[in-house]
Order: structure tokens, then C-alpha cells, then sequence
């Protein structure tokens, strides 16, 4: 079975960045799973910390429910202050040893938020830790993630590397957004997302609605990856 893994800095950036693919990989029977590494604690003016984290973390795990996904982690991380830590890469490279994602999502490195940016460097690091014997403390089972695809939230791809069509999975990618009530009652993230969406259809002809993604490292062309792009 091919497996998916997603690392969101915040709850919701999976969810924009790349909610249509995950729902697509749940209908093509993978299995998804998702890391938050900070919980959004610093994401509401009307609320303190713990208490936005917890309705956030709720909001997630409805959010995550609904696009099929099967096993969520939040790694609790100080939103805003998210560091490529030792403890951190430990972390992130035995849960990578432990799920075998074939696929990993992250963030592009020229997101304009901190958090977002300092999430890719530590998933890309970690990805070259579980394939490594360097690392025994993070387990024995080393594991090398065959493709890392960078998706785009609030800031744009500048070049995309591989366009998936998700007009199948827009409408579930909105129904999954709208659990973020928290979030969206700042700004209109469902209208953003989706003119985005219709923007990169437009412009690549991929479909009405399409993700973009930054490739960072891609195998298995004639196997796990390939299936997904041809719909098998
Ligand atoms: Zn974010």
C-alpha cells in the first residue's frame, strides 16, 4: 500500500496546501497521515494560547476525518518559534522510520512564514536522517522516502515542478477548510484557495482545478507515484 505522509506547521496548511491530493490518495486506497508540529497557539486574539490550540487541534482532527485521513500527530511545537532542533529531527526522522511514507508533503522553502520554511528544512533534513545509519536513537529500521513534494499556502510556488488535477476533490477539500471555523473567520481562506486552485488549472491546463507543487526528490516512476498521476 502506498502511504502518504503530510507535516503542516500550523492546522489548516494541509488542509490549503494540498487537501485535494490527500483526499485523491485516500480514494486510490493510500494511507494519509498528518503531523502538525505546532498546534496554532498564537492563531486567535479572543482566545489564550492553550485554549486556541485545543479548539484548533479539534478543528484538525475534524478537518483530517473528513479528507479520509487515518492517523494525525501533533508534535506541540511553540507556534511562531518552530526550530530545526535536535529533539525535533529525532522526532520527525522515527516517525518517518516508523510510518514508511512512500510520499512526503511539505511546505516550499520560500514560504513567507518562519514556521512554514523552517518546517521544510526539517523534514528535508529528516528525510536524509531515516535513510542514513547515523542515526540509530530514532530506530533500527531506516526507511528512504522516495518522492517530498513542497506545496504552496500563502505564498505561491514561483515555479511548479508537478501539477496534480484535484477538480474530483475540491469540494472536499472546501467541506474539510470549513472545520477550520476558527481561522476562517479572519480571512476567507476557502474563496483564496479555491480561485488559487482555478488559477493553476488555468495556467497549466492540468484540469478546472489543480495543487501545484515544488518537487524536492521523486522515484518510483513506474510504480507507486506513476499509478497515482494516471488515476489508476
Ligand atoms: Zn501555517
Amino acid at each position: 500500500m502506498t502511504k502518504v505522509l503530510v507535516f503542516s506547521p500550523h492546522p489548516d496548511d494541509d488542509v490549503i496546501g494540498c487537501g485535494g491530493s490527500i483526499a485523491k490518495h485516500v480514494a486510490k486506497g493510500n494511507k494519509v497521515g498528518v503531523v502538525y508540529m505546532t498546534s496554532g497557539d498564537i492563531g486567535s486574539l479572543a482566545h489564550s494560547p492553550a485554549e486556541i490550540a485545543s479548539i484548533r487541534e479539534r478543528e484538525a482532527r475534524q478537518a483530517a476525518g473528513c479528507l479520509g485521513v487515518s492517523e494525525v500527530h501533533f508534535f506541540k511545537n511553540h507556534d511562531g518559534y518552530l526550530d530545526c532542533t535536535w529533539k525535533n529531527l529525532v522526532r520527525v526522522t522515527s516517525l518517518l522510520r516508523e510510518f514508511r511514507p512512500h510520499i512526503v508533503y511539505i511546505p516550499h522553502e520560500d514560504d513567507r512564514h518562519r514556521d512554514h520554511r523552517k518546517t521544510h528544512e526539517l523534514v528535508v533534513e529528516a528525510c536524509g536522517w531515516s535513510g542514513s545509519p547515523r542515526a540509530p536513537v530514532c530506530g533500527q529500521n531506516l526507511w528512504r522516502v522516495g518522492t517530498i513534494l513542497c506545496y504552496e499556502v500563502g505564498t505561491p510556488v514561483r515555479d511548479c515542478s508537478y501539477v496534480e488535477d484535484i477538480t474530483d476533490y475540491i469540494d472536499a477539500k472546501s467541506r474539510a477548510l470549513a472545520f477550520h471555523s476558527s481561522q476562517l473567520s479572519n480571512l476567507d481562506y476557502n474563496e483564496a484557495v479555491r480561485s488559487l486552485n482555478r488559477f493553476r488549472g488555468i495556467t497549466t491546463g492540468g484540469g478546472t482545478y489543480c495543487e501545484c507543487f515544488q518537487v524536492v526528490r521523486a522515484t518510483n516512476l513506474f510504480s507507486a507515484r506513476d499509478s497515482f498521476r494516471r488515476g489508476d
